[in-house]
């Protein structure tokens, strides 16, 4: 009898899934229990995929013989927990995904640098001329590609909640960039079930296989005693040199490889701040693993323009440079973002406290930020931490009122950065909405 394959969630995920599974030959349903966009639509009827939408009929579930689930629906839901009781297997795209391609996949993790990381390394890959292609949780679904496409390589960024689906899917290089506290919600509010679905990214490495770490982060250190993982162990820190695939000396980037020793100017890396020196470390190690050139090596990552959202340059107005890290979702990014800033700062923060704990960020504070611009419904606990440490600390109740009273206070020479450190949901649709806003209005200006 031909194999059920039921997909929930009929995002760029899901409908990927689907259409991999058509072309092998499953007998394929889609179910969505909100509104499917237009853009899915028209693929589900171009495949011929037979789906439902705002709705999820049980039965019509129930009966798979293997579901793929959304990284977005929790474990937590009812119907996931039917699927478990029946022992029906729940797995995620990547999962699925990876059993019908022989490329190598090169997988990133962490709780902060996924993107700029996996796009650092694809722009690196396709400069080395390798057939690469980009998926996971940025670029398209890496179903949708292994169906329709023949990469010999794949930069797969993979956050938990893929993970969390993942059992047989094997990395090649898995790169492992840090682990803080984060949707910890969907964990149980336990720290330790957050790590362990990092680490599932090693399950099934071979020892052909490299996995790239940063030791500066003391829970990758710890945990890694207790993992027997066959991969090739490749570490990279900026505090320590010895032992290391990958380190900093003398201001200079190194990276030892076998017998290779590749090194650059640190200030020739076209990402600004100390975050992005550990993803150009990880990003070249695993360039040195594939045997990329040296010289491609150090042209991507001195050439590579970022990532909208991350640190990203807007403009300079009156002699003021304006920097948009929206993306800045939680305290440790931007305590990056903080820590790079070459200039005096007045700094746009505020939205959806996700537990923050702002005295992290109090010397970086008294150090760099002149003036603060508090930008959410409720600001108390910002002002609750900074009152009286800076010159000026204002409200603002949009983003147009924020960066005209941001400009009003920066003098030339000097930086308005919004990083938020918060989630965007109390004033904006998202993270990319709010930064969006910012640029508009700076614009304006
Ligand atoms: P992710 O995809 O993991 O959310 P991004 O590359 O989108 O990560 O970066 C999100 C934010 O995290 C950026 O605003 C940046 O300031 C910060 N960041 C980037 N790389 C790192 C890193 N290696 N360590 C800590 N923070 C980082």
């Amino acid at each position: 009898m031909t194999k059920r394959i039921v997909i929930l969630g009929a995002g760029e995920s899901g409908i990927g899934a689907a259409v991999l599974a058509k072309s092998k030959g499953f007998d394929v349903f889609v179910s969505d229990l909100g509104e499917i966009s237009p853009k899915y639509k028209l693929a589900l009827n171009k495949y011929q995929l037979a789906f439902e939408e705002k709705q999820h009929t049980e039965a019509l579930i129930i009966s798979a013989d293997e579901v793929v689930k959304s990284p977005g629906i929790p474990d937590s839901a009812t119907l996931i927990g039917k699927l478990k009781e029946k022992n029906i297997p729940v797995i995620s795209e990547i999962e699925f995904a990876g059993r019908f391609s022989n490329a190598k996949m090169i997988c990133i993790t962490g709780s902060n640098g996924k993107t700029t990381t996996t796009l650092l390394l694809y722009h690196m890959l396709k400069k080395a001329g390798l057939h690469v292609g980009l998926a996971g949780n940025v670029g398209d679904s890496l179903a949708w590609q292994v169906a329709e496409k023949d990469y010999t390589h794949y930069v797969v960024e993979l956050s938990s909640f893929q993970l969390d689906g993942m059992y047989d899917f094997r990395a090649n290089i898995a790169i492992l960039l840090n682990i803080t506290p984060d949707h910890l919600d969907r964990y149980e509010y336990k720290m330790e079930n957050y790590i362990h679905s990092k680490f599932r990214i090693l399950q099934n490495m071979k020892s052909e296989d490299s996995f790239v770490f940063c030791t500066d982060d003391d829970i990758i250190k710890k945990e890694l005693l207790s993992c027997d993982t066959l991969a090739q162990l490749l570490p990279f820190s900026v505090r320590d040199v010895k032992k290391m695939c990958g380190w900093i000396e003398n201001e200079l980037l190194k990276i030892q490889y076998n017998e290779n020793l590749f090194s650059m100017d640190k200030k020739d890396l076209s990402l600004p701040g100390i975050h992005n020196v550990y993803n150009s470390l990880a990003s070249g190690i695993a360039g040195s693993v594939l045997q990329i050139r040296k010289e491609v090596i150090r042209e991507s990552l001195s050439d590579f323009q970022g990532v909208d959202h991350r640190l990203e340059k807007v403009v300079r107005v009156r002699g003021i440079q304006f920097i948009n890290d929206s993306k800045a979702t939680n305290i440790n990014s931007t305590w990056y973002a903080l820590e790079s800033m070459e200039e005096p700062v007045v700094w746009i923060v505020g939205g959806v406290d996700k537990g923050n704990d702002y005295s992290v960020l109090n010397d970086l504070v008294i150090e760099k930020v002149k003036g603060i611009v508090c930008l959410g419904v409720d600001n108390s606990k910002i002002h609750a931490a900074f009152d009286g440490k800076v010159d000026f600390i204002v409200d603002a109740g949009s983003m147009k009122e924020a960066v005209t009273q941001a400009y009003q206070m920066a003098n030339k020479e000097e930086i308005v950065l919004l990083s938020p450190a918060c989630a965007s949901f109390d004033l904006f649709k998202n993270y990319e909405d709010r930064g969006n806003q910012f640029k508009e209005e700076v614009r304006n200006l």
